[in-house]
Order: structure tokens, then C-alpha cells, then sequence
């Protein structure tokens, strides 16, 4: 049987874990948290990040920092995971669905002026597979509308984008924030967990007080105050030591994980270009600004019968490919709050997208073998 996922451990995970809690301390914000954030600052060049259990949380926080009040508007792609949308419905935004670009699921830049109003407050890209929106543009818009770009980075760990000014620089580090997530289905994982990205330093200090409970707690333990207590809103964002430990196994061998995991993409890329053509089925495609964190393998079928028959054959050779998202536009919850404009790309990437089975132990050529035949 192969799995759409299989969650890869680097065989240090357990051991950290169990000096954490040997330690003593195994509630959040230690040593094994310090570690992992003082990494990715390092790493990918945030400005400061506190990890969370989830990127559902870590967008949740976003939302608090950037005040997010009843009847704000923010736009978003409406081929994307619901956190992305729920976080800002929670303070009770309207959200302003963007249609997908052409060649890719992630929103189309070009479009997005036009859905500006003066209640817009935000701008939320998804850089879906990992792959950069044009983010030129998308900064270009929010500076000249006084808007905030929180990045939905929860796929594009170690990912790219290189915009007009030649610099290369990672997903997350781009807007005022940005969310990454830790869930198994990602390339680093710690089962739930995520983490907020913050590159506008005005938010670095509230942010860290809306993570823990609304206190000014870790002022406290960094001796910049001499008592803590209730300051602002906030929740318990910060995940227990326990994931931090089991996250910084996964960030040791961050390199080991990416390349193992680009080499199957390129496997799946040079074995499928052929079958693609003959079928009018579209792969995946990295922009000349992007580059590829071999987060996801998906083709994007002509019609949903070519989709779903491809699905069925597979899944009787014990295979497991999956479709992604139901366009938020239409789902249930949203449907009669959404503004009645036709996403038809959006649509057929509900329809015809189906994503491959991508993990590090996959045997690749099995795969594209059975969808050979
Ligand atoms: C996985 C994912 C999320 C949610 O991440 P969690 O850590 O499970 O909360 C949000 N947005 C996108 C685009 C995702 O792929």
C-alpha cells in the first residue's frame, strides 16, 4: 500500500523528547523552542518567530496583531485550507475571495486591485505547493492601499521567491507576518504545530504577549519587568517543549529532508512529462521568480472524470493520490456570505487538481509506473 503521506521521523525525535523531560521543564517557551526559533531567525532571516501549536494559531495571532474588527474586509485566495480563512472570520472580517491565477493555484496578483475597497485591511497569500505568489506586486498594492500582507507560509518552508530588485528571499519572510505549519502532511513536522513569522517589528512585543495567555510573561522571565499580569487579549498559542523537541530533530536534518524530497519531484516531473502531453494533463509549474520545496506532486487532469478515473485506478493498485480543496467560495459555511463573483479557475482546480503521494521513504517509480500503465 502507498500512502498519500507517510511522516518521516529522523530517529532523534524520542531522544529529545526525553531530555526535555528529563529536564523538568517540558511546559512552552525553553530551551528546546528557544533553539528551534533562534534557527529558523538565523536560517531564513525573520525578524523574530515564536513557534505555536498550529498554523491555524499562528494565523489566529496574525489576525489579533493586524486588529482585525467587524466588517474588515481581506482578500484571499478561495483555493486554500480553511484556517486561512477562519482566522480572520473569528474577529469578524468579510472575506473578499481572489481567483486563482492560470497556471497555478495561487491567487492571480493582476486581479487583486480591483477587489480593494476602503474597509480592505489585508492581504493573504497562500503560496500553495510551496510555490511564491508574485509578491512584488502584492507588496506594491498593500503599501500603496496602507494594507497588511500576512503570508499563509504553512506550505513553503524553505522556499523562495526573487523579486525585481534580484534578492532572494524565503517565503515568511516577505509580509508583516507570516504562518508556517508543522502538521504530519508537511515537509518538517511535529504532528500539530506551527509557527508565526514576524517581520514588521511593531508587532514583535504584543505578539509575544497575545501568545502567552495576554500576559507580559516573558518580559517577566527576561527580567524587563518586575511583575506579570493581564496586559491585552491573548490565548495559549505556544506548544509544551515536548513538540519543540520533536520539531528540532526534523530542523537538524532540515537538508537531508528537502533533498530527499526534491529528488522525488524531479523523478515524478521527467516520468510523467511524457504521459502529461499525451493526456492534455497540466504538472506543476515553479515561476522564473520561485523556486521548488518539493512540498507537493500534482497534476491538474483535464476534467473531473479524467481525475477521478485516474484516482480509481490508482487506488485499486493500493496507490492513494488525493484531491485538495473545495473552493471556500462555495463551501457550506460560506457560500451565501461570498460576493457572487464566478471563480472559474479556482473551480477547475477543485475539479481537476489531484495530488501524488509525496513522503521521503517513497518508492517514486512505483507510482509513475502504475500511472503508466
Ligand atoms: C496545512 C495548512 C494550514 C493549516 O495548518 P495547521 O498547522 O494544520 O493549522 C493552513 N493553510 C494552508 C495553506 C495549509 O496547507
Amino acid at each position: 500500500m502507498i500512502p498519500f503521506n507517510k511522516p518521516y521521523l529522523t530517529g532523534k525525535e524520542t531522544e529529545y523528547i526525553t531530555d526535555a523531560v528529563a529536564s523538568g521543564k517540558i511546559s512552552g517557551n525553553g530551551k528546546y523552542t528557544q533553539k528551534c526559533q533562534q534557527f529558523f531567525e538565523k536560517q531564513f532571516g525573520f525578524k523574530k518567530t515564536l513557534l505555536t501549536t498550529s498554523c491555524t494559531d499562528a494565523l489566529e495571532m496574525a489576525a489579533i496583531l493586524i486588529d482585525i474588527k467587524e466588517g474588515d474586509e481581506v482578500i484571499m485566495p478561495s483555493y486554500t485550507f480553511v484556517s486561512t480563512a477562519n482566522a480572520f472570520v473569528l474577529r469578524g472580517a468579510k472575506i473578499v475571495f481572489a481567483d486563482s491565477r492560470k497556471d497555478h493555484p495561487n491567487m492571480d496578483e493582476t486581479k487583486l486591485e480591483s477587489l480593494i475597497t476602503s474597509k480592505t485591511k489585508a492581504i493573504v497569500p497562500v503560496h500553495y505547493a510551496g510555490v511564491a505568489c508574485e509578491m512584488d506586486t502584492i507588496m506594491d498594492l498593500a503599501a500603496k492601499h496602507n494594507l497588511f500582507v500576512v503570508e499563509d507560509a504553512a506550505q513553503a518552508i524553505d522556499s523562495y521567491y526573487t523579486g525585481k530588485d534580484g534578492v532572494k528571499r524565503a517565503l515568511g519572510s516577505i509580509g508583516h507576518l507570516a504562518a508556517f505549519s508543522f502538521h504530519e502532511t508537511k515537509n518538517i513536522i511535529s504532528g500539530e504545530g506551527g509557527m508565526l513569522a514576524i517581520n514588521d517589528e511593531q508587532f514583535i512585543d504584543r505578539a509575544e504577549i497575545i501568545w502567552e495567555k495576554g500576559t507580559n510573561r516573558s518580559l517577566f522571565f527576561r527580567g524587563e519587568v518586575d511583575k506579570y499580569g493581564w496586559v491585552d487579549i491573548g490565548s495559549s498559542f505556544l506548544p509544551s517543549e515536548i513538540i519543540a523537541a520533536f520539531l528540532w530533530a526534523q530542523l537538524e536534518n532540515l537538508e537531508d529532508i528537502q533533498q530527499v524530497r526534491k529528488q522525488h519531484w524531479e523523478k515524478y516531473h521527467n516520468g510523467l512529462k511524457q504521459f502529461a502531453s499525451d493526456n492534455d494533463i497540466e504538472l506543476p509549474i515553479v515561476p522564473d521568480y520561485a523556486t521548488n520545496n518539493a512540498h507537493m506532486f500534482y497534476l491538474v487532469c483535464q476534467s473531473i472524470e479524467q481525475r477521478s478515473a485516474l484516482i480509481e485506478k490508482l487506488r485499486n493498485q493500493d496507490i492513494h493520490p488525493v484531491f485538495h480543496y473545495i473552493s471556500l467560495h462555495s463551501s457550506p459555511f460560506y457560500e451565501d456570505k461570498h460576493d457572487g463573483r464566478n471563480l472559474s479557475e479556482t473551480d477547475r482546480f477543485t475539479d481537476c487538481l489531484v495530488r501524488l503521494p509525496l513522503f521521503y521513504e517513497l518508492n517514486v517509480d512505483t507510482v509513475i509506473n502504475q500511472i503508466l500503465k
